[in-house]
């Protein structure tokens, strides 16, 4: 079996690093913050003291971190991720990112002898911790083979987009329509509200329509019922607009309604708790209209 390293465990990567843990793989885990891997040490996981040592020795490395520049300072600083990389190794980023930040590490992890694969994940907190994500992977062919055994573990679902970066250029479509789903769920909830609708009543006629999916009923009970507890925060949704934006710039696509919901969450960041989940960018419309969505 392959020995692995796993870079980040915050919420999605303390839920893959557990499963990965738990289907038996020898584990050394980093993470920026150390109290949150004692967890892991308790289980008699490796605790490694720097992402160079987490990555030494290991046929797999995987990075599950924040944005761009958290993985450029795991990999490319002193004593990075691509100081202990193996000759050999397979390097996976599993955060989302832009595809130039996954072009470059694959040629810093060629340089090393190693090869790399971006694989962004689909599914939150849970399906991280129940090993049911769906990963979106580039790179070649012959390299998802060799950690395909290791990825399975962590999903349900691989969807082989194309070649480096083409995962995390389909990550960032996803989350494009991701982000415009909550913001019309928003929108419509509290103009209903507002008005004098009973939120429940729009919910129900959405989800008895042709319109009716497992997110809107999901995140549309969350509202109702103010329940913000965080599966993916406001603060990362933003960065996943921002990185659409910047991607669809550089290949001169113009986004123009991404770019309004893209602002919406940069309200919420800012006017309400950046880290809640990303369904409260409702309340960045509830603050200016004065009106709360809720059960009545
Ligand atoms: P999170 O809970 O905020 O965890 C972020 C992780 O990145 C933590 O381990 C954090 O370390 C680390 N980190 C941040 N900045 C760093 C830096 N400068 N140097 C080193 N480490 C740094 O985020 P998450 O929800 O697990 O998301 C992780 C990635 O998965 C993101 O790219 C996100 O967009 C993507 N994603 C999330 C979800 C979801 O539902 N949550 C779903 C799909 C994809 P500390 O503990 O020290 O802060």
């Amino acid at each position: 079996v392959e020995k692995i390293g796993f870079l980040g465990l915050g919420i999605m990567g303390r839920g893959m690093a557990m499963t990965l843990a738990k289907a038996g793989y020898p584990l050394t885990v980093w993470n920026r913050t150390p109290e949150k891997a004692k967890e892991f040490a308790a289980l008699g996981v490796e605790v490694a003291d720097s992402p160079e040592q987490a990555a030494e020795g290991n046929d797999v490395v995987i990075m599950m971190l924040a944005d761009p520049t958290a993985v450029r300072e795991v990999a490319y600083g002193p004593n990075g991720v691509l100081e202990g990389l193996r000759d050999g190794a397979v390097l996976i980023d599993c955060s989302t990112v832009d595809p130039a930040t996954s072009q470059n590490l694959a040629s810093a992890a060629g340089q090393k002898g190693a090869r790399f694969l971006d694989s962004p994940v689909a599914g939150s907190r849970k399906a991280a911790e129940d090993g049911q994500l769906i990963l979106m992977v580039g790179g070649d062919e012959n390299t998802l083979g060799k950690v395909r055994a290791v990825l399975e573990t962590l999903s349900k679902t691989i969807i082989h987009a194309g070649g480096t970066g083409m995962g995390t250029y389909l990550k960032l479509c996803f989350n494009l329509i991701v982000g415009h789903m909550s913001a019309a769920l928003a929108e419509a909830l509290v103009a209903g509200a507002k008005a004098g609708l009973d939120p429940a009543v729009i919910l129900e006629a959405v989800n008895s329509s042709v319109l009716a999916n497992k997110f809107y009923e999901w995140k549309g009970n969350c509202i109702l019922d103010r329940d913000f507890t965080t599966n993916f925060s406001v603060r990362l949704m933003h960065k996943d607009l921002n990185l659409m934006m910047s991607a669809a710039y550089g290949l001169n696509i113009p986004l123009p309604v991404t770019a309004s919901v893209k602002e919406l969450f940069g309200i919420a960041k800012s006017c309400c708790d950046p880290e809640a989940d990303f369904c409260s960018v409702v309340r960045a419309l509830e603050t200016v209209t004065g009106v709360e969505v809720k059960r009545v």
